[in-house]
């Protein structure tokens, strides 16, 4: 071990931006990941001539001053090469009315809000704002939740008089605003949020916080975006991978930890089971975590440094959700038309259906088929009280509801399907080695995000957390976010200012 030694654990987009960044601070970082490749649930799976993207499909904080954008300009590397989604999705409420198309061009977007839900403008006029208030913050790095006096310092530092009006309503959910506004007997409109912000917070629309939902909803609009990444979503990992090879970090693949010890008031030992199912311990100043915060207690004993408050703290999260992923392709010629890249449908029994289907010519198909993705919200605890017979048996009843849904709503006849494959939350635990396969990270309701979420600083000193239960939340963008935070903190911690270039 040497004075300059950090360890990260988990090699997914959150992991990877931390290890990055630390690497190009000439710090000497080693990357443990307990699986052969890298990106966790923004990764990616082939069979035969296909590319799946494991569970993200899409990609916010890619324009100029976006999360990923300054960070790949920071690390000087060029940016993964990708396609602004206009529309960003296209949201069928299933009531026999024209599905709501979410547009990237702000004035078309406003356009469709007022043919789809008149009356509705000063809602909207309100999430501008709140919008508006709450990028400019995020843009400028501030510490959420502040657990000391720099960090609150960062977040003074971060706030202009225009985010102010932002904390008045930090306690109100997205219904507290349609109610505020008059707007919530709307029912299509609700049935549109509830839809949209569970993509985000992991929330129906009454326990989405009025902040968090606010500032995701219009992320779909220039000067943001979603984007599409050419090749698949691993291009996002391998970016960060080749930039922290390049200066100089070391990844270890099928290198699970298993275990975390404070060895003295500064050092850490790091358990980690081999490839090899060797036991072998490593020793760092720092440790950044970026699995589930859920994974700690497990990770850390009491006498190995964890406090019994924040281990009752990490116990008592609230559960978060699961999901169930539908992996198809199918000839282009059997969709019928040209879809665009996101559907997302309101199922009577499935509930919230979101679909991403490939371009032609993006590297997930050969030319003239297409991969279609569909996810679905799971409950976890559900799927993993199942025996091996009960699991295959829902899993085979899932897969047909499943397709009978996508054949009839798009049209397709059940024989054109070339693959079809199922994950759940049993699956997304093997592949991420997150706890009963729990995804997307802590809900953002109004008790349990931005200040009143969890900190990346820890009370174990040298620990910091980062990842999709942190601040700013889930995502590929919000988890990077959360990752620069965590590497601002502990590099101050060892007397060095980093803040990323203009
Ligand atoms: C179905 C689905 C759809 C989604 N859609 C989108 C989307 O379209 N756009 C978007 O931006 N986001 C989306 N998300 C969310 C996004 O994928 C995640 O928020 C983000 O990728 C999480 O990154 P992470 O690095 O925090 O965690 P993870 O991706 O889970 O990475 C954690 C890493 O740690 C490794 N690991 C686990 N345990 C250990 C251990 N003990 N030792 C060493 N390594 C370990 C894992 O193998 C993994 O590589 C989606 C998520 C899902 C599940």
């Amino acid at each position: 071990m040497t004075e300059k030694s950090v360890i990260v654990i988990g090699g997914g987009v959150a992991g990877l931006t931390a290890a990055a960044l630390l690497t190009h601070e000439g710090l000497s970082v080693t990357l443990l990941e307990s699986h052969s490749q890298v990106g966790g649930c923004a990764g990616t799976f082939r069979r035969g001539p296909y590319v799946f993207d494991v569970g993200a499909t899409q990609v916010a904080g890619l324009e100029k001053g976006g999360i990923h954008e300054r960070i790949f300009r920071h690390l000087e590397w060029p940016i993964p090469v990708a396609k602004v989604l206009d529309p960003a999705c296209v949201v069928d409420l299933a009531d026999g009315l024209k599905p709501i198309e979410i547009w990237h061009n702000p004035v078309r977007w406003e356009a469709e809000r007022k043919q789809q839900f008149p009356g509705s403008e000063l809602f909207w006029t309100l999430c501008s704002f709140l919008h508006r208030s709450n990028w400019s913050l995020v843009a400028r790095d501030p510490v959420i939740p502040f657990r000391n006096i720099w960090d609150l310092e960062q977040f003074f530092k971060a706030l202009r008089p225009l985010n102010l009006p932002s904390g008045l309503i930090s306690a109100f959910s997205m219904l507290d605003l349609l109610k505020f506004c008059g707007c919530h007997r709307d029912i299509r409109l609700r049935r549109f949020l509830d839809l949209q912000l569970r993509l985000y917070s992991q929330q129906p629309l009454d326990r989405t916080s009025a902040l968090y939902g606010a500032t995701v909803l219009q992320m779909g609009q220039a000067p943001l975006g979603l984007w599409h990444l050419q090749e698949s979503m691993q291009k996002l990992s391998e970016s960060l991978l080749s930039c922290f090879l390049r200066d100089g970090g070391e990844v270890l693949f099928s290198h699970r930890v298993v275990g975390l010890v404070k060895d003295g008031q500064k050092s850490w030992r790091v358990k980690v089971l081999s490839d090899k199912s060797e036991l072998l311990n490593f020793e760092a100043l720092d440790v950044v975590c970026s699995l589930p915060p859920q994974c700690l207690p497990d990770l850390i004993s009491s006498e190995g440094g964890m406090p019994t408050s924040y281990r009752n703290h990490l116990s008592n999260l609230p559960q978060p959700s699961g999901a169930l992923v539908f992996y198809g392709a199918i000839n282009r010629k059997a969709l019928q038309k040209d879809y665009p890249s996101h559907l997302q449908l309101d199922e009577d029994e499935l509930g919230s259906l979101f679909v991403s289907i490939s371009r032609d010519g993006d590297g997930r198909a050969p030319l003239g088929k297409a991969t279609v993705i569909v996810s679905i919200f799971a409950d976890v605890l559900y799927w993993n009280s199942l025996e091996q017979l009960a699991y295959q048996k829902a899993k085979s009843i899932t897969l047909s509801k499943i397709l009978s849904v996508m054949d009839s709503w798009l049209n397709i006849s059940p024989d054109e399907w070339l693959i079809k494959e199922l994950a759940t939350p049993k699956s997304f635990f093997k592949w991420t080695g997150r706890p009963r396969g729990i995804v997307g990270g802590l809900g953002q309701d109004p008790l349990h995000s931005g200040l009143f979420g969890l900190a990346s600083r820890t009370p174990i000193p040298n620990l910091w957390l980062c990842g999709d239960s942190i601040y700013p939340g889930e995502g590929t963008a919000g988890v990077s976010q959360s990752a620069l935070m965590a590497c601002r903190q502990l590099m101050k911690n060892r007397g060095i200012n980093f803040d990323l270039i203009d």
